[in-house]
């Protein structure tokens, strides 16, 4: 199968209110291109050399997706070319992420990565720092970052029922949160792994990789 029939099939199984991010990371431009040219427009990447040398060399339409973990120095290069980073995860990353839009006169669409696996190495806010941050005087006055939603990845196991709680406990974060709440649209949510039980748990936007073009080698 082609990349743009798998694409097309993982489409199809999916509901149609959900985004489908296809993550490309490690894959050639040529494969990109294929699943382009069958209409589809939303990518994302997680590495930042990477990101940004395929964001030049392919049609300037694409969506891109930045969903790795971003370091301060490199948010220069990449907020000329994300619709949306995925992996906000500190103040003083958005504060960086502000300022290089403003330099640009854009306003740079951003998630908040919130920490829900059990695993100590995934980044993201906790429940509670993410509510202080979105309810914070700090966050009003960066004027051009916008907080449409937010990231979670679950643990990394077989446990299904592990990653349904987590999930689960970030809908429910996402649902509850007070006044900010109309201003939030996108739970991000779900890989090849896991995107049935994130997509049944409220995810609206799913980041499949190996799905769509292949295990990466
Ligand atoms: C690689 C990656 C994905 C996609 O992973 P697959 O298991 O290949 O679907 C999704 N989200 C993030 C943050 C990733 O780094």
């Amino acid at each position: 199968m082609t990349v743009a029939e798998n694409l097309q099939r993982f489409r199809d199984s999916i509901p149609e209110q959900v985004t489908l991010v296809a993550v490309s990371k490690t894959k050639p431009l040529a494969d990109i291109l294929d699943a382009c040219n069958s209409g589809h427009r939303d990518f994302g990447e997680n590495r930042v050399d990477e990101f940004v040398e395929k964001c030049q060399q392919l049609p300037p339409d694409i969506r891109w997706h930045f969903i790795g973990h971003l370091q301060s120095k490199k948010v220069k290069k990449v907020v000329p070319f994300a619709n949306l980073i995925h992996s906000v995860d500190s103040l003083k990353l958005l504060t960086e992420i502000n300022k290089r839009a403003a330099a640009i006169n854009k306003t740079q669409d951003c998630l908040l990565q919130i920490h829900i696996a059990q695993e100590e190495s995934k980044y993201g806010f906790s429940f509670k720092e993410a509510e202080d941050l979105l309810i914070s005087e700090e966050l009003k006055i960066l004027q051009n970052v916008r907080i449409t939603g937010l990231m979670g990845m679950a643990t990394y196991t077989d446990d299904m029922s592990q990653v349904r709680k987590e999930f689960r406990a970030l809908a429910n974060f996402y649902n509850q949160l007070p006044a900010t709440k109309s201003k939030l649209q996108i739970l991000s949510m779900g890989m090849t792994g896991d995107y049935r039980i994130a997509i049944e748990e409220g995810s609206n936007m799913v980041r499949i990789g190996s799905a769509i073009f292949g295990e990466r080698g």
